[in-house]
């Protein structure tokens, strides 16, 4: 928590610094008409350099957010910061002409228009969700063939382009002139560069973690688990429930990055596994990876773990489909490591078939001494157990049935959209309190 809001004074009076900069320069010109757009400017500045160290997806800052609500705040302050730098241009036009140094202001702001709308649209599932024309829109786009992830994340790289172009436009603005203003535009455009570099080449060509695909089993017709050795030494310190973004370096599937959670636990040093359901373009190819392909994993990323919060008096997991990855780990966790814990597992699926690790949940049924799972199917009338959805009526009667109190209970969701909704409904009912409620969604 202290880090996080350390991390939103330090994002919020970053423009601070150019502002007494430029001010001090010249508190004559400044002090009087030119004082907004200034400030304007500067903060423009600022946030938008900004944007590209928040898209380097920094481990530190990430680690107090989890990764969906950082993208949140990424995307919701690139659009303040374009308003804000639209609105300086059009203050500073009533005093400048058209010059060169303000055409290049001119062009970042359009290149920044246009990566932050395909990305709002193509790249952000909050909005689509809510939105239902541009659902219609995304569907287009994917017919004729423009609607690809990976084409956007590329297409998001335009905003590095916009970022030089903004610090050109400030480097040739009178306030350059003065080598402290200078020394401030080329620290603050320099880091956000570096971040980005960082990211993009550091990151991903020496930094990342190295591993050799060891198996790859089908669990059912249509997930596969990948299972990965350390190319040297042991596994990377993990909590149980988060995630990675996974390369798989081999010939017949492409050397895009997917996020998914880590399905294994992290007391195995030797082992890590994802479990990932064919669902595109690009999972449709995990199932024909061949054991000995290299990957890399840029991992741990979430804070959707119980190890992050107090669990004592209990923990209910709710997954829905493959939504059950990061609770594989939590389950297989605690009965590595802790088998008293209060552990009750709701799984909604549609059919038997869907239930992967049967014989693996029937063990943790047997050795863990307060593990309740309760498979929740919804599209086969003759099975015996639990029929429909996972509901706040279904979710009542266990806890009741185990005599845990609903109110002191840890609540973990994972699952499709719809279902996350709706759970979310569920428990606001029964009075759970929001901080008791952690989720994880499987889009950013
Ligand atoms: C935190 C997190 C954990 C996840 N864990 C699992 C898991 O354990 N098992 C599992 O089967 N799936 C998991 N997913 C979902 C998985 O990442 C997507 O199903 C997969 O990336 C889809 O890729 P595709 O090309 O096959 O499908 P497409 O049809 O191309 O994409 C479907 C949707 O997946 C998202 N997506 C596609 N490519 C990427 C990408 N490179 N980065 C981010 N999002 C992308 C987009 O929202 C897109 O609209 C997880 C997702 C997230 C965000």
């Amino acid at each position: 928590m202290i880090k996080k809001i350390c991390f939103l004074i330090l994002y919020f009076i970053s423009p601070a610094l150019p502002i007494i900069a430029i001010y001090s320069s010249n508190p004559g010109y400044y002090g009087s008409t030119g004082f907004i757009p200034m400030v304007l400017g500067s903060m423009a500045f600022t946030w938008l350099n900004m944007q590209l160290i928040l898209s380097a997806r920094p481990k530190r800052i990430e680690s107090s957010f989890g990764l969906d609500r950082f993208y949140q705040f990424h995307s919701l302050m690139a659009v303040i910061a374009i308003v804000i730098a639209f609105t300086h241009k059009l203050l500073q036009e009533r005093t400048f002409s058209e010059s060169f140094q303000t055409k290049l202001g001119d062009a970042a702001i359009v290149i920044f228009i246009i990566a932050a709308v395909l990305a709002l649209v193509f790249m952000i599932d909050a909005l689509v969700r809510i939105i239902k024309p541009l659902q219609a829109l995304r569907v287009f786009a994917q017919k004729m063939n423009l609607g690809k992830y990976n084409m956007h994340v590329l297409l998001h790289n335009l905003n590095v382009v916009a970022v030089v172009l903004v610090f050109i436009h400030v480097m040739l603005s009178y306030s350059a002139s003065n080598p402290f203003v200078k020394a401030v535009y080329i620290l603050y455009s320099g880091t956000a560069i570096g971040f980005y570099l960082y990211h993009k080449v550091i990151r991903r060509y020496f930094l990342n973690r190295k591993f050799v695909v060891e198996q790859v089993h089908a669990e059912s017709s249509s997930i596969s688990t990948l299972i990965l050795r350390p190319e040297v030494g042991e596994v990377f310190p993990y909590l149980p429930g988060q995630f990675g973004f996974l390369r798989i370096l081999s010939d017949g599937i492409s050397a895009e990055e997917h996020p998914f959670s880590i399905s294994s636990q992290p007391s195995d040093k030797k082992h890590i596994s994802v479990t990932i359901k064919n669902l595109g373009d690009w999972t449709v190819g995990v199932q024909n990876i061949k054991a000995g392909s290299k990957a890399t994993l840029d991992a741990p990323y979430g804070r959707f773990s119980p190890l992050k919060y107090n669990c004592e008096n209990g923990i209910v997991l709710i997954a829905g489909g493959v939504g059950i990855t990061p609770m594989l780990s939590i389950v297989r966790y605690f009965h590595q490591n802790d088998e008293s814990q209060k552990l009750m597992l709701f799984w909604g699926v549609n059919d038997q078939e869907e239930i992967i690790c049967s014989d693996e949940f029937q063990t943790f049924q047997e050795e863990i001494q307060n593990f309740t799972f309760i498979p929740v199917i919804s599209k086969d009338k003759n099975y015996e157990g639990e029929k429909g959805y996972v509901t706040a009526e279904k979710l009542e009667k266990y806890i009741n049935l185990n005599g845990y109190d609903l109110h002191k209970l840890q609540y973990f969701i994972c699952g499709p959209a719809v279902m996350q909704t709706s759970i979310l409904k569920s428990l606001k009912l029964m009075g759970v309190n929001n901080k008791n409620i952690h989720y994880e969604r499987f889009s950013l």
